[in-house]
């Protein structure tokens, strides 16, 4: 107990300390927090439109009961599955979420005789998931292809294979990965694997929302998750239909986790269906996207970062924004390295250019 104590209280004396933010649901508050980018998390229509849709009596099962691998019913599943398939034109597999999908597949992708190469800042479920693969590990500095270049040329020979691991819009600070470039790097090595976490891309870049690596077939795995703009739960990899077959063999996440209930499945395919359809809402997103960079001074992405340089000044920006009516969570480490806690701002289809211009009356400094 003292040493929990004693951590509890360190993170308490450096502005570390985490807490649960109190409910805003239904106050007045500009979520500027939020991962529902296109709004779709927050619309009791269409909540309404899918029950009335399913109807009372076919309503799906509320619970799964067992692993996929042991689960009576998967028409929900296989039903998800199959809409994803033929959007991206190959085969998909479900995860319980985003953190199931990098731990299980990385881990079980990877192993000693594996380099794993990832970009500085991706992901920790990505980070966990190499470190239980035991594989050797790599990092390259954030989005420098050159970097990865020079480790593949000085360590690639001394392995079976390599997996280089991005993801294609950064999670914390909304900047783009390098993908073309990566791709011809990856072309150099005979032995290297894509994967490409789209978590923060799917439902709001590329062709229908699909994400960027949509129409790369060089990228041998695509990580998408449904907790953000999907306004679900889950996550799925696309991927080869062998890739596919090992890894639900294979990644124990999957294999030895309840699946999601097939409610949600039957949520996401509604939810789905309705983001492959929502081009005027991304151009939209973009606009905004456009008018908060004028006041962030970051990209213009559905994320932007303003880093204030220490967990206090975060903190301190995060509370008066508040005051102002705008929730806006501090970032601190270990989300992010020391130095670069920051403000995250990330827009939702809910945002509208009125806040965006009260915003711009704050001084931000
Ligand atoms: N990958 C990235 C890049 C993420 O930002 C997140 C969630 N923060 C995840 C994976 C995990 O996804 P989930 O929340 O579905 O577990």
């Amino acid at each position: 107990m003292e040493r929990y104590e004693s951590v509890v209280g360190r993170l308490k004396e450096t502005c570390n300390h985490r807490t649960i933010p109190s409910d805003t649901v239904g106050s007045e508050l500009v979520d500027l927090s939020t991962n529902d980018y296109l709004g779709l998390g927050s619309r009791a229509d269409l909540r309404r439109e899918f029950l009335e849709r399913v109807g009372v009596d076919g309503l799906p099962p509320f619970t799964s009961s067992a692993s996929r691998l042991l689960a009576s019913s998967q028409r929900y599943y296989d039903e998800l599955e199959a809409l994803l398939a033929d959007a991206y034109g190959s085969s998909a597999l479900l995860f319980n979420s985003g953190y199931h999908a990098n731990t299980g597949a990385i881990s079980s992708l990877a192993d000693e005789r594996t380099l794993i190469v990832a970009d500085k800042l991706v992901h920790a479920s990505i980070i966990d998931g190499m470190r239980l693969s035991g594989a050797s590990m790599e990092r390259f500095r954030h989005n420098d292809v050159n970097h990865l270049e020079r480790i593949l040329s000085r360590k690639a020979g001394s392995f079976d294979r390599v997996l280089i691991v991005t993801e294609s819009v950064f999670s914390m600070d909304g900047d783009k990965a390098p993908l073309d470039d990566i791709v011809q790097v990856k072309s150099r090595y005979g032995q290297a694997l894509l994967y490409v976490d789209e978590a923060h891309a799917f439902g709001v870049e590329g062709p229908h929302g699909l994400g960027l690596c949509a129409s790369m077939p060089e990228v041998d795995f695509i990580v998408g998750t449904l907790g953000k703009a999907g306004a679900s739960v889950g996550a799925f990899i696309v991927c080869s239909p062998l890739c596919r077959d090992y890894l639900l063999n294979r990644a124990r996440s999957f294999i030895f986790s309840t699946a999601i209930p097939p409610l949600n499945c039957a949520w996401s395919v509604f939810i789905i269906e309705k983001i492959l359809a929502m081009d005027d809402g991304r151009a939209r997103l973009r606009r905004l996207g456009q008018q908060l960079a004028r006041i962030t001074g970051a990209s213009s992405g559905h994320i932007q970062p303003l880093v204030t340089g220490s967990a206090e000044s975060a903190v301190a920006l995060s509370s008066r924004l508040l005051e102002h009516g705008f929730k806006v969570l501090p970032i601190r480490t270990p989300t992010v390295p020391p130095g670069t806690e920051r403000l995250r701002f990330s827009l939702s289809l809910d945002v509208t250019e009125a806040d965006l211009e009260r915003l711009s009356a704050i001084d931000l400094t």
